[in-house]
């Protein structure tokens, strides 16, 4: 979310006030951090970063330093008070303010605060993006209404708004006619979409999948992220529809009802694995991916042990798996945490292993496959070699020439790598 925010942000400086982004920050006019604070350790570094950036604005006094993203959001004034070389300060709901902001700013020379909330007003005013790969995001809903014991989204994003259907089709119109082939639908709780047509028709976010595969020249589509909650049967049904990609990442965090219940996930278990068994069965080998939280308060081993005996038996595929960071005002932070660090780093590390040991077995298993994969780019280590992805979300290299990017083609897959698969062209 927050890379598609940023891209958003260098969309916007470039076709409104004619900027261009510039590797070597200290040749910049305007330097923008786009933080995050979904976790205590990213939110640390924002004040090291800005420091690092106070004495170039001390000998340049024409340059303008902007904090975007959930810090900004959680922290307001406080930012400007503890580092008053910061010019602007704003929300993931006012990045499109930006252009305005930086223009009172140079005019003005007054440090400004902008985190309000405004009602999606972002998506009409934000610009078409010149930066066309083939495959891209596109936002269809903000903010979560969820409010999940350990979490700052909320807070800091809002609550859950969906974007009207119109605007988004039309991004994605606009998207396929430039030559990108697949789109992920985003957003913090993409299966909370609810809006309504220009006709008055409601629509979920299987409607709206249904509406985008139809759009011509469309191969595939992806959607990030979910609630296991929302992910009703409409959905799942939807996963007939051979656009969309054969892999689902919905998160879990624990695998014991104790501890799903103190973190308000408002859902067992055995909904999680209900819900996964009628997706395979129309999708048998569709790869599953989560995220998980480790050392939650109050988590023992046998809650632990759980969550272990959840990744078997669903067999996740890919992870993104963090220790409990507390965050300022969720209910989490004042519960009762007892567990040695040294604990949930080896709790993490076995977890992470256990997902690891699943992922390298099943990419062996696609060896000598033949596997549909989106060429997106020339591959980093070698010249004469291209990288895609497979619909499973791994990175396949192999020799091709450069005109095959933006293609989707069938691959046999050769060998399998710890992070990434090799092949070669069928035909
Ligand atoms: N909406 C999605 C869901 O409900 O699962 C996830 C979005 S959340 C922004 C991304 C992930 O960050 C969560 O799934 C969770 O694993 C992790 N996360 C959120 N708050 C956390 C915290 N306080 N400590 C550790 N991890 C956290
Ligand atoms: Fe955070 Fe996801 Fe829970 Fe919303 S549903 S509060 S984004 S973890």
């Amino acid at each position: 979310m927050n890379e598609y925010d940023s891209s958003k942000m260098l969309d916007l400086m470039r076709s409104e006030r004619n900027m261009e982004q510039t590797e070597d920050v200290f040749s910049a006019d305007l330097i923008l951090l786009n933080t995050c604070s979904i976790r205590e350790k990213p939110q640390e570094k924002v004040f090291s970063q800005l420091g690092r950036w106070k004495d170039y604005k001390k000998n340049n006094p024409n340059v303008v330093i902007g904090v975007g993203g959930c810090v900004a959001s959680q922290e307001g004034e406080k930012i400007i008070n503890r580092a008053p070389y910061v010019d602007i300060v704003f929300g993931p709901q006012t990045l499109h303010r930006l252009p305005k902001m930086y223009d009172d700013v140079l005019s003005s020379r007054k440090s400004l605060v902008d985190i309000s909330f405004p009602k999606i007003e972002k998506f009409s005013v934000l610009p078409k993006t010149p930066d066309i790969k083939p495959s891209a995001f596109v936002s269809i809903m903000e903010g979560c209404s969820k409010f999940c014991s350990f979490c700052v989204v909320p807070y800091t994003r809002g609550l859950e708004v969906s974007r009207e259907p119109e605007g988004i089709l039309d991004e994605i119109k606009d998207l396929v006619a430039r030559g990108v082939k697949e789109i992920n639908l985003l957003g913090q709780n993409v299966n909370a979409y609810r809006a309504k047509d220009k006709d008055g028709t409601k629509l979920k976010l299987a409607d709206l999948i249904d509406r985008v595969s139809l759009v011509d020249g469309i191969k595939r589509i992806r959607f990030t992220t979910s609630h296991p909650l929302q992910f009703t049967d409409d959905l799942i049904n939807t996963f007939e529809n051979p656009k969309l990609a054969n892999y689902l990442h919905l998160p879990v965090q624990s695998g014991s009802n104790k501890i799903l219940q103190l973190m308000e996930r408002k859902h067992k278990v055995e909904l999680y694995i209900d819900r996964i068994n009628k997706l395979r069965s129309l999708r048998p080998d569709i790869s599953i991916s989560s995220d998980f939280i480790v050392g939650f308060p109050g988590e023992t081993d046998s809650d632990f042990q759980e969550t272990l005996d959840l990744i078997d038996t669903i067999g996740f595929d890919q992870s993104f798996s963090f220790i409990f960071s507390p965050r300022p005002n969720t209910p989490a932070s004042e519960m009762e945490d007892t567990t040695d660090y040294k604990i949930k780093l080896q709790r993490l590390g076995q977890l992470q292993s256990k997902i690891n040991e699943n992922s390298r077995h099943i990419s062996k298993s696609m060896v000598g496959s033949d596997q549909m994969v989106l060429v997106e780019k020339k591959s980093k280590k070698t010249n004469n070699q291209l990288s895609g992805r497979t619909e499973n979300n791994r990175w396949v290299n192999f020799d091709g020439h450069e005109d095959l990017i933006g293609q989707m083609i069938e691959l046999r897959i050769t060998e399998a790598l710890p992070n990434s698969l090799r092949a070669r062209i069928i035909n």
